[in-house]
């Protein structure tokens, strides 16, 4: 039985020696194998994984690799377990942990930086100077689950204390998982400025970033808040969310719509979350004078942008990396006091043996598939309506 030196674990919630792991092979290739279950050093406790939602970058890696580096390369046939938003339960503590009980539930964010570099100092760990050095004679103490290092496809995983949020009772382990994703926009409105209160919002692409971004600039009391996308299932999901306005791109000049719902004027803000090619051009128009934008997606192609617009009319763009300076612990306040419903995000369930059939729903959007979960223990297969 799995009983590490220094670490503590719990009659109650014994722990095997070995678990299932999903591991990427070539492009596009997953397999079910077993690895041996991880053993968390200082500061770091063992999470039993009971929920993982597939997101649009864990398609990226498996089929392309990057962001992943894996051993400062590609991931692919390194026995590397992908999958970054996952949630479960603390089921052994490392050398020291006293911040948390084994049987207790958490959430997890990706990034744990360095700690000792400049931007980690500054609670910037999502773009830590050490990215990805953890290995070798190189090890700088910099993890990122399902990026560079193992991730949630899995049953156990060692995780940073400073990666756990406490998560209550009554929330489900399916709308735990969507705590990062809320997390990503929160730290785009935290960029951006943070106080949005009575501030006008546009947020462009209905993923589920961009939904729970609509849900998150709600909640922080931003008015009007309006959402632009193409498919009107999703925009529909969006007013259940929050959002005042919303507008079909292809029915109408999404910035000309923008600017007559705010009255003529752009807005305070956008947040994008669409990567389509234009969508940098749109949004500096869909500012005003001294606005600001937050890029949280990226074309696959690089695209010319207006400059000049953007110079004369003293516009600021942003760049964020995931959910830095601890946001997931303010998503999941909004979350824990039902400040917003995430789980309208949330479509199809399968179990983790279905892993393959459950990336294909969330990459060809079978059946309006948003956010795709895979549980581990004791799930069959099922729709919940989105409704
Ligand atoms: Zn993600
Ligand atoms: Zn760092």
């Amino acid at each position: 039985m799995y009983a590490p030196p220094g670490v503590k674990t719990s009659k109650d919630m014994p722990v095997p020696d070995t678990m299932r792991a999903w591991v990427l092979g070539d492009p596009g290739d997953l397999k079910l194998t077993e690895k041996p279950v991880p053993v968390p050093k200082r500061a770091e406790v063992l999470v039993r994984i009971d929920a993982v939602a597939i997101c649009a970058t864990d398609l990226e890696i498996i089929w392309h690799g990057p962001p992943a580096s894996i051993q400062g390369g590609m991931p692919f046939n390194k026995n590397f377990t992908p999958g970054h938003e996952y949630m479960g339960t603390v089921a052994a503590l490392g050398p020291g942990v006293d911040e948390y009980k084994i049987g207790q539930r958490v959430t997890v964010e990706i990034h744990a930086g360095c700690g000792q570099c400049k931007r980690c100092r500054m609670g910037m760990y999502t773009s830590c100077h050490n990215y990805g050095l953890n290995y070798g004679d190189v090890d700088k103490g910099h993890r990122a689950n399902g990026f560079t290092t193992d991730g949630g496809f899995c049953e156990y995983q060692v995780n940073n204390i400073n990666t756990l949020v406490a998560i209550p009772d009554a929330m489900s382990d399916e709308e735990a998982t969507l705590v990062v994703t809320a997390g990503t926009a929160m730290y785009g409105l935290t960029e951006l400025g943070g106080l949005v209160a009575g501030e006008s919002v546009v947020v462009t692409g209905p993923g589920p970033i961009g939904l729970l971004g609509v849900a998150v600039a709600k909640a922080l009391g931003a008015s009007p808040v309006i959402l632009t996308g193409t498919r009107d299932n999703r925009l529909k999901i969006g007013v259940e969310l929050g959002a005042d306005h919303v507008v079909n791109a292809k029915n109408e000049d999404a910035v000309e719509a923008v600017r007559r719902l705010n009255g003529g004027k752009g807005v305070d803000y956008v947040v994008e979350c669409s990567g389509a090619p234009n969508a940098v051009n749109e949004a500096i128009r869909m500012v005003n004078r001294g606005g600001k934008v937050c890029l949280a997606a990226f074309p696959h192609e690089e695209t010319p942008v207006d400059v000049a617009h953007i110079v004369r009319n003293n516009i600021y763009l942003y760049g964020i990396r995931g959910e830095g300076k601890s946001a997931t612990h303010r998503a999941e306040a909004f979350m824990s006091q039902k400040r917003f419903d995430a789980t309208k995000v949330h479509t199809h369930t399968f179990p983790l043996e279905d892993l393959p059939t459950a990336i294909k729903y969330a990459r060809e959007r079978i059946d309006d598939a948003i956010k795709v979960v895979v549980k581990t223990r004791g799930s069959a297969a099922q729709r919940v309506a989105a409704e």
